[in-house]
């Protein structure tokens, strides 16, 4: 459907979602848009890191910023909303509070949600692993657990990038956690099945000294408040499951049009244009590229440029321009036992790396709030104390011991 002809002084664009992808997009446009940001949180959720609530080396603090000050600092407005329905073709949106936005673009940027693959009784007996709230609420039951006397059991259902990164935190905490019996169960033959097959093996390696047991090939076909059943027929032990097993797209995609029966994210154009309507954008993971990426937080943020761009465009009745990603090497970080550079098919390996994902994560933090007012300021200085607290001074306190 060809856009509308706005008769707004100002054309108006709506964001729904305001983290990596949405947040972006919002600080690529002017003024010369009303722009509206409408998000169901109150903060910005710096996800690539919330494996290290379980360890407690960050707090939930430490993550998030406020996204009404963000957005406002851009010149733009925040709606605090949970979105229910998008009618691309009326230009207007709902909140589930019964308030509507008309738009004459909009940029969809809602990520996706916690999958557990219909696995019986995996939503209600397994700790989900995908937001702030979730990761301290798994922190703290490990704190309980350990406080507890006699042997406890964890299960991390999820070999992936997630689910080696939450064992690594739980690591962290080997002196206080040596009652604990950590089990990683994955469906596939390998940890990290994307990666370079030596991640594998040198996380293996690193947990041999601990009690860590790896049950791969084996999906799990049942969940109970205290066990974990496989296909094998095994059932684990289980005080604590986390689940990091999966994610899919928001039903608001299906339930708006934007994605067909058959798809699971919205399909887009090379210009992330949703392929369904013209006037609207799908960017982040939610968007099902032609070419598919993988759903990391830097190819959101780069599509949210390229999305602020592509609306202004469309706008003013000019042609878009293709979305060219710029690929990044991946930064796996596996508690303080090592961290892994993979790029493409090669690995380096090192704890030290962990200091390069640390410093990406200030700079961005920073670039994305700069300490502007005192808020700003206070939170950054506190950030800064919580890095050379947990991570430097141990690190120089190993390296001296060595
Ligand atoms: C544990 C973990 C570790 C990760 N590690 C890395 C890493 O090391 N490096 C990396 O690059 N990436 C990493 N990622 C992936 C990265 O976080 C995602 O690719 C990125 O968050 C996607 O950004 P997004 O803006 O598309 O979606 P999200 O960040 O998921 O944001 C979606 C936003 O939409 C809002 N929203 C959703 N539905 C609605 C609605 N109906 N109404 C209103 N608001 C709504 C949500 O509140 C949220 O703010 C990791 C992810 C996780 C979970």
């Amino acid at each position: 459907m060809p856009p509308r002809t706005s008769t707004h002084s100002r054309p108006r664009i709506v964001i729904v979602g305001g983290n990596f992808a949405g947040l972006t997009a919002a600080r690529h446009l002017d003024r010369r848009h009303a722009v509206t940001v409408i998000d169901r949180s109150p903060s910005f959720e710096w996800l690539p890191n919330i494996h290290e609530l379980l360890s407690g080396v960050k707090r939930p603090a430490d993550l998030r910023l406020p996204l009404r000050r963000l957005v406002t600092r851009a010149g733009h407005r925040f709606v605090r909303a949970e979105v229910t329905g998008i009618d691309v073709r009326a230009g207007c949106l709902g909140t589930a509070d019964g308030r509507e936005f008309e738009f004459d673009a909009c940029i969809v940027a809602v990520g996706g949600v916690n999958d557990t693959f219909g696995v019986k009784g995996a939503e209600r007996h397994a700790m989900p692993f995908k937001s702030v709230d979730d990761c301290a609420a798994i922190g703290r039951r490990l704190t309980s657990l350990v406080r507890q006397s006699g042997e406890q059991s964890v299960v991390i259902v999820g070999g992936g990038l997630e689910g080696v990164e939450a064992l690594g935190e739980i690591l962290r905490r080997r002196g206080a956690c040596e009652s604990l019996h950590v089990c990683v169960v994955e469906s596939g033959p390998r940890l990290l099945s994307g990666a370079p097959p030596a991640l594998d093996a040198a996380v293996r390696a690193h947990s041999a000294a601990c009690r860590v047991r790896f049950c791969t090939g084996s999906p799990v076909t049942a969940v109970t408040r205290t066990q974990v059943r496989l296909s094998s027929g095994e059932r684990l032990r289980s005080d604590l499951t986390i689940w990091t097993g999966g994610v899919t797209a928001s039903p608001l995609l299906r339930e708006s049009g934007l994605a067909g029966k058959s798809d699971r994210w919205a399909p887009v154009t090379s210009a992330l244009q949703s392929k369904k309507f013209e006037n609207l954008f799908v960017i982040g993971d939610a968007a099902a590229l032609p070419r598919a990426l993988p759903k990391q937080a830097y190819f959101a943020m780069q599509m949210g440029e390229c999305a602020a761009g592509n609306a202004r465009r469309l706008l003013a009745g000019r042609e878009l321009r293709a979305f060219r990603p710029a690929p990044k090497p991946m930064l796996v970080t596996f508690g303080d036992l090592d961290t892994f550079l993979v790029r493409g098919r090669s690995v380096i390996a090192s704890p030290a790396l962990a200091v390069v994902k640390e410093a990406v994560f200030q700079a961005t933090m920073a670039q994305i709030d700069p300490p502007l007012d005192p808020s700003a300021l206070r939170e950054l200085k506190a950030r800064l104390r919580g890095t050379a607290r947990n991570l430097a001074l141990p690190a120089l306190a190993s390296l001296l011991r060595w």
